[in-house]
C-alpha cells in the first residue's frame, strides 16, 4: 500500500519506512512521486493541529494516505517554550545554533533541578475518506549549562537523558528512545488496526 510522508527530510522517510515495512506499507516523499506539495503553513496551536494540517493537505494534493508530523521541545521552567515555535525560537531566520544560545540564555539562572524538559512528537496519517489518526510520543530530559557533542540536530546538544546529550548518542541509540520513534511506532500500532 502507498503513502505519502509530508517531509523533504530523508531521514525522516527511512525512519518511517523501517517502521512501517512490516505492514507492507511503502513510504514515498512527493520527490520520490514527482508530485508538488504546496507549502504548509503551521498556524495550529498544539504539535497534533499541525500535523494534521500538513497530513491532511499533503492527502487532498496526492489522493494518498498521507502522514505528516510536528516537533518540538517542551521547557519547564519556561512554561513550555519554545514547544510549536522551536524551529523558529531565535526568530524566522534563525537556526539551530542561535536557537540553543537563546535557549541557555534564556536558562542561565535555572537550577539544575528545575532544568527538566522533553520532547514531543505528534503524527498524522490522513485518509482520503476524511478519517484521520494522530499519536503522540514524549522523551523526557534536562537541558545542560552548556553544549556537550555534536551529532545530532536542533537541540540534540543540550538535550539530556541520564547524563548523556542527544548529541553524544548514536542515531541508533536516540531511535530507541526518542519522541519520534515513540510517535511512529504508536502510529504503526494503529495503523496496523485500521488497515
Ligand atoms: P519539525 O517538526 O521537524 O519541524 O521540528 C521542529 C523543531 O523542533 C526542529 O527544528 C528542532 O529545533 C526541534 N526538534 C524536533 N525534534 C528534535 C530532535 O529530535 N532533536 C533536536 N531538536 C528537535
Amino acid at each position: 500500500m502507498k503513502f505519502l510522508i509530508a517531509t523533504h527530510n530523508q531521514k525522516k522517510k527511512a525512519e518511517l519506512q523501517r517502521i512501517l515495512q512490516p505492514l507492507n506499507i511503502e513510504v514515498n516523499t512527493a520527490d520520490d512521486l514527482k508530485i508538488n506539495l504546496s507549502d504548509v503553513e503551521e498556524t495550529g496551536l498544539t504539535f497534533e493541529e499541525n500535523a494534521l494540517l500538513k497530513a491532511r493537505s499533503g492527502c487532498l494534493e496526492s489522493g494518498l494516505p498521507t502522514i505528516g508530523d510536528d516537533s518540538g521541545l517542551c521547557v519547564d521552567a519556561l512554561d513550555g517554550a519554545p514547544g510549536i515555535y522551536s524551529a523558529r525560537f531565535a526568530g524566522d531566520h534563525g537556526n539551530d545554533d542561535k536557537n540553543i544560545l537563546k535557549l541557555l540564555e534564556a536558562l542561565k539562572d535555572v537550577k539544575q533541578e528545575d532544568r527538566t524538559a522533553h520532547f514531543v512528537c505528534a503524527a498524522c496519517c490522513a485518509f482520503p475518506d476524511g478519517t484521520q489518526i494522530t499519536v503522540r510520543g514524549e522523551c523526557h530530559g534536562v537541558i545542560a549549562f552548556e553544549k556537550k557533542g555534536d551529532g545530532g540536530f536542533g537541540y540534540d546538544p543540550v538535550f539530556l537523558v541520564d547524563g548523556k546529550s542527544f548529541g553524544e548518542i548514536s542515531s541508533k541509540e536516540k531511535d530507541t528512545i526518542s519522541h519520534r520513534s515513540k510517535a511512529l511506532n504508536a502510529l504503526a500500532k494503529e495503523l496496523r488496526r485500521k488497515i
